[in-house]
């Protein structure tokens, strides 16, 4: 599943390609993408590509005149630019759904095996509204997150994992950043709400480094549909159960908190 630093990644990756192209013509094969009220792929032609960044886990693409295209990678979506008439090697032409045309005879094409991802266009909207998400770590002022978390007495964990309070935390990161803040992941929101300065900081920390080894994750996922492989070296408590913490030397365990199999260190984590 395509978490924050893929996404990144991939909107880096498509950066040096997109801004100040127009779109020449849009073709969709598979309608079910498009999310409720979206409109057609068609209203962005002749409109050209004015910025493309990421939100929450989504990339958002705006244009002038003015529209915009968010679009979320479900769980095996890929969105890149390459040749018009470029056959990429490990992707298959079924696959391949919906493909722009740019003014420069290049393509902006959106492959997804599993058709879990979504498109949404519009001529505007308020992304976080429409996509129903809080900011992600990047955005979020302690302040406000401690004021989601007040009179909440779900775990943590839990609530960390919710897209309307944060949005980007997926089940690994949020292991990751409880560690790193030295916070139980069972504790609850109001209680850990008070170290809301601490959990940003961790969430940063950890996202930051998995964005920097984004491109062998995209690798990995790519070729294995979903599995981290490599990248999971990187990580300290997530998958590692049993294993001796690498700052106190004590075991990780691993429970289970809304369905979800939670890794942490029960001596650093109180
Ligand atoms: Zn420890």
């Amino acid at each position: 599943v395509p978490e924050l630093p893929e996404v990144e990644t991939t909107v880096k990756q498509l950066h040096p390609h997109l801004p100040r192209r127009r779109i020449r013509s849009a073709h969709i094969r598979y309608r079910n993408l498009y999310r409720t009220g979206s409109l057609g792929v068609r209203y962005l032609i002749d409109r050209e590509i004015a910025t493309v960044e990421r939100i929450g886990k989504n990339i958002l693409l705006r244009f002038h005149p003015a529209a915009l295209m968010i679009v979320n990678l479900g769980m095996t979506g890929q969105l890149l630019a390459c040749d018009a008439r470029e056959r990429l090697c490990g992707f298959r032409a079924r696959h391949l759904h919906v493909r722009f045309g740019l003014d420069n005879g290049r393509e902006l094409r959106y492959y997804d095996a599993r058709r879990f991802g979504h498109l949404y266009i519009a001529e505007r909207c308020d992304c976080f509204e429409e996509l129903n998400i809080g900011p992600d770590p990047f955005q979020m002022k302690p302040a406000a997150l401690r004021a989601k978390l007040r009179s909440r007495t779900a775990a943590i964990k839990t609530l960390l994992m919710d897209q309307r309070i944060i949005s980007g935390l997926g089940n690994i990161y949020t292991d990751e950043t409880l560690f790193y803040a030295g916070i139980d992941p069972r504790t609850p929101g109001q209680l850990a709400g008070r170290n809301c300065g601490r959990i940003l900081s961790s969430a940063r920390r950890v996202l930051a480094r998995a964005i920097e080894h984004g491109g062998s994750t995209i690798l990995n996922y790519r070729r294995r549909d979903g599995t981290h492989g490599e990248f999971q070296k990187y990580h300290e408590v997530y998958g590692r159960k049993g294993e001796r913490c690498c700052i106190c030397g004590g075991i990780i365990v691993r429970i289970v908190l809304s369905g979800r199999g939670t890794h942490f260190c029960p001596t650093c984590q109180r």
